[in-house]
């Protein structure tokens, strides 16, 4: 079925990995011949912030989501002025006069009596006379939207479907008293305007979906589907939040992730699928569902993130890295054949730059700094000197060899191949010592063996 559905961030931080959850769960349903419309909620002028629009629009774009209709809530105040006047016309929009004192004063007595600290509507008891006083004391109003009672069960496209006791909770404010909008009004009227008939967020907005279905059927609007998924947490529980900075899209897209390994975290994380990492966004989106979310919330570690991303790096095509390579003057079949040597290696794909370094050091600076080669070593490193073959080499050149040092000096496995690697790569772990031994080719590693007994 073709929805418009809305990712509707506020541009009072950054994204972080959790709501590319809300982003990619909308991107995947708007991939059915659907429309994906990218919101800015900015009536918070005093939180919000263009260099926030901005990174979020650069950091969907790095996900390869691209709206094809971009709106910001600032730019359509006349849309909210039209539909209070009509909430207020039809009684539904009442003003209110109490002070933040005053309103917890209420509910210190509420509590006291066992009673649910809600508004108890005394607001719309008042007379034309007594708003008149108040006003006249200088007091602002604010305005609440007058709910309908009792509960409210509705369809989800995440679980079966979902109840809000609407009954239980104080009539909403829609209207500060500095006559700016709230989020509760404003998304369902750009909901309405737009043409939204799905909408796809967090489970921690089903108490806003009573309220706001009680909304749009106020203002005449059809009500669109909803979907809640479950959040992503941590593992200690908590829940992300706008200052877990490392988590930030921004940050990870700096610190190097792919971003199809943030997307497939992101996605499977918390569903009936094992968390793997998914070729590009369309196969993600032929993987899971909305009805795929399990119930409970979608716990991960940070550092699975390093899991996915290594796994798509060990498989990343020498075609996709060209640039990277070529930023090392590497090219054509020599950047293939590295490629293939170290990719199993790097979890990040600029970790690349360290082995091209060791691959061009110059051979008196491949071990210097680290420590000095035992007599059982050098001897092992003598003799692979003496015994390296010559060109042309092939797939058995580097057993070939082995097994000569092995006959000569007697050791084999670790006390063999540690010696080896220490002076053909300067470092006692990495990739795989023959197609190392390939890419350096006889000189450079003869060069190398002799530097090392130096
Ligand atoms: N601006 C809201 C938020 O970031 C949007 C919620 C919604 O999708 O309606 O939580």
């Amino acid at each position: 079925m073709a929805d418009t559905v809305r990712f509707a961030p506020s541009p009072t931080g950054k994204l972080h990995i959790g709501n590319v959850r809300t982003a990619l769960y909308n991107w995947f349903e708007a991939g059915k011949g659907g429309r994906f419309i990218l919101r800015f909620d900015d009536t918070d002028t005093g939180r919000s912030e263009q260099r926030y629009a901005d990174q979020i629009t650069a950091d969907m774009a790095w996900l390869g989501i691209m709206p094809d209709l971009v709106v910001r809530q600032s730019d359509r105040l006349g849309l909210y002025d039209a539909a209070a006047d009509r909430l207020r016309d039809a009684g539904l929009l009442y003003p209110c006069f109490e002070t933040p004192e005053e309103l917890e004063r209420k509910r210190v007595r509420q509590r006291a009596r066992g009673l649910p600290p809600i508004y108890d509507r005394a607001a719309l008891a008042l007379g034309t006379d007594e708003k008149a006083a108040l006003e006249a004391e200088g007091r602002r109003p604010h305005w609440r939207f007058k709910l309908p009672d009792g509960p409210r069960t509705f369809a989800d496209r995440c679980r079966e479907s979902l109840t809000v006791n609407l009954g239980a909770l104080s009539d909403p404010v829609l209207i500060r008293e500095d006559g700016s909008y709230l989020y509760t009004l404003t998304s369902v009227v750009d909901d309405a305007d737009l043409g939204v008939t799905l909408v796809v967020r967090g489970e921690d907005h089903v108490t806003n979906t009573g309220v706001q279905i009680a909304l749009f059927e106020a203002l005449g609007a059809p009500v669109p589907a909803f979907a809640h998924h479950n959040l992503l947490t941590r593992t200690d529980g908590e829940p992300l939040s706008k200052r877990d900075n490392p988590l930030s899209i921004r940050a990870l897209a700096a610190a190097g992730f792919e971003p199809m390994a943030v997307a497939s975290l992101g996605a499977l994380t918390g569903t009936s699928h094992p968390v793997a990492p998914a070729a590009d966004l369309a196969a993600l989106a032929s993987t899971v569902s909305l009805g795929d979310m399990s119930r409970g919330p979608a716990m991960f570690d940070p550092a699975e993130l390093e899991r996915l991303n290594a796994a798509i790096v060990h498989a990343l095509p020498v075609a996709a890295i060209e640039r990277e390579l070529a930023e090392q003057g590497l090219a054509g079949p020599e950047a293939a054949a590295f490629w293939e040597t170290v990719q199993g290696n790097l979890t990040f794909r600029h970790e690349l730059g360290g082995w091209a370094e060791r691959l061009a050091q110059a051979p008196d600076t491949v071990m210097a700094g680290a420590d000095p080669l035992s007599a059982e070593d050098r001897a092992v490193v003598a003799a692979a000197a003496e015994a390296l073959p010559a060109e042309p080499w092939d797939d058995a050149t580097f057993g070939a060899w082995t097994k000569a040092v092995r006959a000569e000096t007697g050791a084999k496995g670790k006390a063999l191949f540690m010696p080896l690697r220490r002076a053909l790569t300067g470092t006692a772990s990495g990739p795989e010592l023959g197609p190392w031994l390939h890419l350096l080719g006889r000189q450079r590693a003869l060069d190398r063996l002799s530097a090392a007994l130096n």
